[in-house]
């Protein structure tokens, strides 16, 4: 059996940055699966599939052929064969993201390919739904959160260093959004599952954040 290990939470809680460094310390693979759904909603856009449309974002959606690869330890996403993973962490992307992964049919489609990555290999997935619905048997599940003004800062810390320009009320008004619109849909919303060990990230530096979870983690 593989040894799974979940990280939900919202939108800039420090998933990836605290993911990526467990992985790495444990010798796992990290499974990004908000970049999935971004590469899906990049396809979309790149369709000019309107994301008022929930039919033909289901229609379009079945066409994207999205797989993953890794290189020197990295997820990379392929979407038709083309490795777009330096085009998926813009607002836009993200925003569309938010929108399209409601869709009931673009997320069986995406949750088949976690679920075969998560059987073959042990992993450290974050995402929205993995304690509660893509792997509702990981090993170690937690919720990483932290306040909606310091999640903010922090993308916009990271937009900043890559040269974008951005404003920091914008970009708090967006989080609220993607917030409630991930909190709120119908299939997989966003929620702490019932066994997941809440963490609190607002006060928190990433080594403290990664000790804690490693002292949740047994193997052997
Ligand atoms: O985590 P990230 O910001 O890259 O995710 C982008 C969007 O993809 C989220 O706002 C959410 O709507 C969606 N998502 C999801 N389920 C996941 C991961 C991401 O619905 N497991």
């Amino acid at each position: 059996m593989s040894y799974q290990i979940a990280i939900d939470g919202p939108a800039g809680a420090g998933k990836s940055t605290i993911a990526k460094e467990i992985a790495r310390r444990l010798g796992f693979i990290y499974v990004d699966t908000g970049a999935m759904y971004r590469a899906m909603a990049l396809y979309l856009l790149k369709k000019e599939i309107p994301t008022d449309d929930p039919e033909k974002i289901r229609a379009a959606s079945q066409k994207a052929d999205i797989t993953i690869a890794y290189k020197d330890g990295l997820q990379q996403v392929l979407l038709d064969g083309e490795n777009v993973t330096a085009f998926l962490r813009t607002e836009e992307v993200g925003n569309m993201a938010s929108v399209s992964s409601a869709n009931p049919d673009v997320r069986k489609k995406l949750v088949e390919l976690q679920q075969e990555l998560a059987s073959r290999e042990n992993v450290v997935m974050d995402g929205r739904d993995i304690g509660t619905c893509v792997l509702p048997n990981a090993n170690v599940k937690i919720y990483l959160t932290a306040t909606t003004a310091c999640r903010a800062k922090r993308r916009y810390d990271e937009l900043t260093a890559k040269g974008e320009t951005c404003d920091l009320a914008v970009i708090e008004a967006d989080i609220a959004k993607r917030d409630h619109q991930d909190m709120t849909r119908e299939h997989s919303p966003l929620r702490q599952a019932e066994d997941a060990v809440l963490l609190d990230s607002s006060d928190l530096t990433i080594s403290e954040v990664v000790e804690r979870i490693l002292e949740l983690v047994k193997i052997g």
